[in-house]
């Protein structure tokens, strides 16, 4: 077996807790219809929990998504200190497809892992993981291993 770093970055697989798919299925059926986005942190190629942040995008939050500067420096403190890697960002689409939009494109950064939630009508649907290729002009898939089934989704009672 030859298990060289360099083979296990290039391992298009992302490993996910299921505490960490549960929170994210939660916020992206908590924000609808907007859009939720948040950390994912752990370490190398598995995703042990995931933070919810704040959607800071002052444009079209059902189909932006933004973590703000501030938001960012904080997040990168936070992860320091509980001792964890920063490995990408989730965020939901609500009513669209779990596949990166021209703004994620232009949005991403090399290195890291984008995870997308689809919400449909509500609940929690397909969730994909992406990673930016490095000369940055398109998304590789990244197969999730794990995470959680969405949760039971219960309509707001009117
Ligand atoms: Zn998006």
């Amino acid at each position: 077996m030859n298990t060289t770093s360099e083979q296990d970055v290039q391992t298009p697989l992302l490993t996910m807790s299921a505490a960490a798919g549960t929170t994210i299925h939660e916020h992206g059926q908590a924000a609808y219809p907007l859009e939720c986005c948040g950390a994912l942190v752990g370490r190398a190629g598995e995703v042990v929990e995931a933070w919810p942040l704040p959607n800071t995008s002052s444009e079209n939050q059902q189909r932006r998504f933004l973590v703000s500067p501030l938001e960012y420096r904080a997040l990168e403190q936070r992860v320091a200190a509980a001792d964890r890697t920063l490995l990408g960002f989730y965020h939901s689409h609500p009513d669209h497809p779990a596949r990166p939009s021209v703004h994620d494109l232009a949005a991403a950064w090399p290195g890291f892992v984008y995870v997308i939630l689809s919400v449909r009508a509500g609940a929690a649907a397909e969730l994909t993981g992406w990673r930016l290729r490095d000369d940055r002009t398109a998304f590789d898939e990244v197969k999730v291993i794990g995470g959680a089934e969405a949760p039971p989704y219960e309509a707001p009672s009117r």
